[in-house]
């Protein structure tokens, strides 16, 4: 081993990630983060405007970049989402599923969730997952690469109210699994369940002082994450440093799951 041998498997320079909901939040600093690691990378949401920023901020770290949109709950826009990074950038090494939802019209008990809002939160959080991984299936087994799935602490315990979330993060903890280790040993599964972040989709915690005291109290970090704590495991996940690790699921949650 040499003096540096940590700190280079670590390094993604020459490798081609694409990060989902790359627009925003951990989406966007996921897509920073890898950039900072060496690697070239496309975020990819429906926003076109959410992704220049990123796609300028890859480009500022000198890595190469696309301006892509693509709706992961759309089977062909997702085909062609995966055709156009080869075609632009070469075949994918590092697939980060991380777009996700969880909409009002997706909250309450069951009898107060449409069908609709369990159909499109499972579609996009789950759906979205496997339709991304079965698009980059072909590159991914080229170039020996591997994928990080974006679920929750909602992935590991119940949390009233949040029915289809829950159901669609504890499946992409099953499809991390299980993908895993039908793709061994050529490309690596692995998935993060991230406790709260202050970012659009959590926007009614954090403006609610009182609920937002009471997660942070039931946080032992007592505090939300910034979304490059999250960022920052994915990267470790992404590269040679986690070699060894697939199909596993890292809470990064503030301990919230350790109580
Ligand atoms: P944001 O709402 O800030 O960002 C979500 C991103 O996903 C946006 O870029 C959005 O872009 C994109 N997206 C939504 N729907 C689709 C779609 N159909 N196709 C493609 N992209 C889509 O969320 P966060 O950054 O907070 O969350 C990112 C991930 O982390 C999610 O999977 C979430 O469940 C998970 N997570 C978040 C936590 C938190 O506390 N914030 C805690 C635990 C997990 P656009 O709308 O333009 O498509």
């Amino acid at each position: 081993m040499t003096e540096h041998a940590v700190d280079e498997r670590f390094d993604l320079t020459g490798r081609t990630a694409v990060v989902t909901g790359g627009g925003r939040g951990i989406g966007r600093a996921i897509a920073l983060g890898l950039a900072d690691a060496g690697a070239d990378v496309v975020p990819t949401a429906r926003t076109e405007s959410d992704l220049e920023p990123v796609v300028a901020g890859v480009e500022e770290r000198g890595g190469e970049s696309a301006l892509l949109t693509c709706d992961v709950a759309d089977a062909d826009d997702v085909d062609a989402l995966f055709e156009a990074v080869e075609a632009e950038l070469g075949p994918v090494d590092v697939l980060v599923n991380n777009a996700g939802i969880n909409p009002a019209n997706a909250l309450g008990t069951p009898d107060r969730v449409d069908q609709d809002a369990w159909d499109l939160v499972t579609d996009v959080n789950l759906g979205g997952a496997f339709a991304c991984a079965r698009a980059a299936a072909p590159n991914l087994e080229e170039t020996g690469g591997c994928v990080v799935n974006v679920a929750s602490v909602g992935g590991l315990v119940g949390l009233p109210r949040q029915h289809p979330y829950v159901a669609s993060k504890h499946g992409l903890v099953g499809l991390t699994k299980s993908m895993a280790i039908d793709w061994a040993p050529d490309v690596r599964v692995n998935c993060v369940a991230p406790g709260y972040v202050a970012t659009d989709l959590t926007e009614d915690l954090t403006e609610n002082e009182e609920l937002r005291a009471s997660i942070e109290e039931r946080t032992p970090l007592d505090r939300f994450a910034e979304p490059e704590e999250v960022a920052a495991p994915v990267v470790f996940l992404a590269s040679d440093a986690a070699a060894y690790v697939t199909g596993t699921t890292l809470a990064v949650d503030g301990g919230w799951t350790a109580r």
